[in-house]
């Protein structure tokens, strides 16, 4: 075995919510720590799901995903073979770790952020390098930048950032990229674009044609609501995305999957209710957290990051009053997804009457 996967910390597998909730003894339990869309899915792809030929179950799905690739370059406004499916965004990181680290190596991140970033470069046996955020919990650029070296072959950039929230604007990113030398890829992972207010001018999509060391990922998991789906996806500049096509596994996403992506896809109607629902109860957030005076990041995803004195403790007390937030992020810290209005309310209430 690789000496860098022998000291790798034991994963621990999240309980099932209905294990945990069996032995918390409890009637309703909501996650409220994954990100996941509470809104549930699009209609339209349980019909998909359930016209789809079972008669096709013997054979591989499309390599290509061409219905599905045809549709995200549509609406994406790109090159239909600059795109690179994956399962889930999960996969994608994988795949980059794997064709762009080798022993030795160094990654850049801005922590705090995403730990498959740097779970993957560890089994690569690379280094990870951690750039604190600044004290707003933005993007400290102008330290990403002096941070880099010959050994740096990757920078991730997640943008809005997991868990912070924070959104950095396009030329930021863009300025940022034009320091990094072309032998360094720079990694933007646009898992909760959707949710940014400006999402239309904060993407970075139309980078990866113009610098071919920019690669720009997306997932049907959270505002799509299709995270049990596993689809997501990474736009290269050509210099790169045939190569890529040969390191992705050739049958990797499964025709169901597929068949989801597409019909999430083809129902903007659905993403848009999600995103406009999340963007208002977002804004009652921030006013509860404003009014009970704690501290959080301004944030343009589905979830807030947010400072509680004993914060573990305030997680304990809610995960026994029927909510599971997200711990062990940062000290002092809890980040939590953004609910239906129903669940945010009981949730705010259960934190006004502990503190
Ligand atoms: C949820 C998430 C992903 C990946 O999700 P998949 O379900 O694997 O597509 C990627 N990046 C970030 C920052 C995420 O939070």
């Amino acid at each position: 075995m690789k000496a860098s996967i022998e000291q790798l910390a034991a994963y621990v597998p999240e309980k099932t919510l209905a294990t945990l909730q069996a032995e918390l003894g409890l009637p309703r339990l909501v996650r409220l720590s994954a990100n996941e869309n509470p809104y549930g899915t699009s209609p339209a792809v349980a019909t998909a799901i359930k016209n789809w030929d079972f008669t096709q179950s013997n054979r591989y799905p499309d390599a290509d995903a061409q219905a599905l690739r045809t549709a995200v370059a549509k609406q994406q406004r790109i090159d239909p073979d600059s795109i690179v499916f994956s399962v889930g965004l999960d996969e994608m990181i994988v795949m980059l770790s794997r064709t762009f680290l080798g022993a030795g190596d160094q990654v850049i991140v801005s922590a705090p952020t995403f730990s498959e970033y740097g779970l993957h470069a560890e089994i690569e046996d690379a280094k990870l390098v951690s750039v604190p955020t600044l004290a707003n919990d933005h993007v400290d650029f102008k330290a990403l930048a002096a941070a880099i070296t010959p050994q740096v072959k990757m920078v991730w950039l997640c943008n809005p950032n997991n868990p912070t929230g924070t959104v950095e604007s396009l030329a930021d990113i863009e300025a940022f990229i034009q320091q990094v030398p072309q032998e360094t890829m720079v990694l933007i992972d646009e898992a909760y674009i959707d949710f940014a207010a400006d999402a239309a001018q904060v993407t970075a999509m139309q980078l990866p044609a113009k610098y071919e060391n920019v690669v720009v990922m997306r997932t049907f998991s959270k505002a799509y609501g299709l995270a049990n789906f596993r689809v997501g996806y990474a736009v290269f500049n050509q210099r790169y995305a045939a190569t890529m096509q040969t390191v992705r596994l050739p049958y990797n996403v499964n025709s169901l999957a597929q068949v989801a992506a597409l019909a999430a896809l083809n129902d903007p109607d659905f993403v848009a209710a999600t995103v406009q629902k999340n963007a208002t109860e977002r804004a009652k957030w921030t006013k509860f957290f404003d009014e009970q005076q704690i501290t959080y990041d301004q944030s343009g995803a589905n979830f807030i990051f947010f400072e509680y004195p004993d914060a573990d403790r305030l997680a304990d007390y809610l995960l026994h009053h029927g909510y599971l937030i997200r711990t062990g992020l940062r000290p002092g810290w809890l980040r939590l997804t953004i609910g239906t209005a129903a669940d945010n309310q009981a949730l705010q209430q259960l934190i006004d009457t502990y503190s």
